[in-house]
């Protein structure tokens, strides 16, 4: 490949093995991984990639890897701490920043800070602070290449430069395991039904995330700002099917789209050598097998979560990242068998409801907010 060095942040995750798995493929050699407690996944990556940093978010944890890698030369540190450094690493060009949640936040302010070309999974980051984030990018001359394979779909359909002009971005979106059913029938569904996503293999929270379909409300407040989208000009589609990754609309009505198998790997590494591409660990896509793709309009009753969050996207100020905090609680309790599945959104909402939006945010409001958020959550 380019010979470009990386970061990965949450290198133990979904997207984070998956980002090795380009890495073995393409033979580079990442200058730091973080995770944050798998002690036993970290330790074997770091003898595996031999990287010169490491760190877990768990302090404990991180203490125990120390002992684990004393007989190598790679430093190992712990906390919010080791995020940072991990993200501002002098050694690095790129920063995969595929931790989960608003902790994402922090170290990818730090990592445009150090100049580092951002390949963004933590979609949470865009949501809860998508002005400061895009701002403080532009500012620094940074740029910030989309991993989520939607936005990756979209970023290529428009990367001509006559393509800018476009009318309308369909961001396609498989539907979660629940397509086709009711609100009533949801009310009550279990974690593992939820976590049964027919056509991808992700983290808990995003697969939960897609079971709502927050994921897709995330990902159109994602658009708005990598794209500098405003909202009137997105539109959610469903493809059950996953092969279309996402369309744009131009105002001859021409549409681009952007193809593949489900794999995130092929986004993934898209970022990784932008603007040019490679040989991928993923497999072609044969168009006469797939069998017929299909589409649909999104259901919004049955998924209240997509419409609270293309709501809530109309909003500027802080009340995306209470949307965004108050959901990460929310799918918290409900994974952990403390609230069902309709609460995610109740309990969405009535934090939006309760928490006064604050127009122009400071890191600190935006901070609180999503602090604030997650407490009420907690308390109802
Ligand atoms: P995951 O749960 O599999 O992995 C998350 C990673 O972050 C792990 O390495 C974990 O140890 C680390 N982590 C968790 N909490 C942390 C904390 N408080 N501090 C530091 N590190 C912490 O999640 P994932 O599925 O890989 O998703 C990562 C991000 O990418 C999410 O924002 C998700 O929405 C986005 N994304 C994922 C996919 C996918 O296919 N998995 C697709 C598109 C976007
Ligand atoms: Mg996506």
């Amino acid at each position: 490949m380019n010979g470009k060095v990386l970061s990965i942040l949450g290198s133990t995750g979904s997207i984070g093995t998956q980002t090795l798995d380009v890495c073995r493929m393409h033979g580079l050699r990442p200058a730091a991984l973080t995770g944050g407690r798998n002690v036993d996944l970290l330790e074997a990556q770091a003898r595996e990639f031999r990287p010169d940093f490491v760190a877990l978010y768990d302090e404990g944890c991180a203490r125990d890897l120390k002992i684990r890698l004393g007989d190598t030369s790679i430093r190992v540190a712990g906390g919010m701490g080791g995020l940072l450094e991990a993200a501002a690493i002098p050694a690095a060009d790129v920063v995969v920043t595929a931790v989960v949640g608003t902790a994402g936040l922090r170290p990818t302010l730090a990592a445009i800070d150090a100049g580092k070309t951002i390949a963004l999974a933590n979609k949470e980051t865009l949501v809860c602070a998508g002005e400061l984030v895009m701002a403080r990018a532009r500012a620094k001359g940074v740029e910030i290449l989309p991993v989520d394979s939607e936005h990756s779909a979209i970023f290529q359909c428009l990367s001509a430069r006559e393509n800018r002009v476009y009318k309308t971005i369909w961001l396609t979106a498989s539907g979660g395991p629940f397509f086709g059913k009711t609100a009533a029938e949801l009310e009550n569904v279990t974690a593992e039904a939820a976590l049964r996503h027919p056509n991808w293999s992700m983290g808990a929270k995003v697969t939960i995330d897609s079971a709502t379909m927050m994921n897709k409300g995330l990902e159109f407040i994602e658009a708005m700002h990598l794209f500098s989208a405003p909202p009137e000009k997105i539109r959610v589609l469903v493809h059950p099917q996953s092969i279309v990754h996402s369309l744009v609309e131009f105002p001859d009505h021409s549409v681009i789209a952007q193809l593949g198998v489900p794999d995130m790997r092929v986004p993934i590494q898209y970022a990784l050598t932008y603007p040019a591409r490679a040989a991928s660990p993923a497999g072609a896509l044969d168009l006469v097998s797939a069998g017929a793709l299909t589409f649909f309009e999104p259901d919004l009753d049955t998924f209240p979560c997509l419409r609270l969050a293309m709501e809530t996207a109309r909003i500027p100020g802080t009340a995306c990242a209470v949307l965004n905090g108050a959901n990460e609680a929310a799918v918290a309790r409900f994974l952990s068998g403390r609230a069902r599945f309709g609460d995610i959104y109740a309990l969405t909402r009535l934090a939006l409801e309760k928490i006064r939006n604050i127009e122009a945010p400071t890191l600190e409001d935006i901070l609180a907010a999503d602090a604030e958020a997650k407490a009420i959550v907690e308390r109802n």
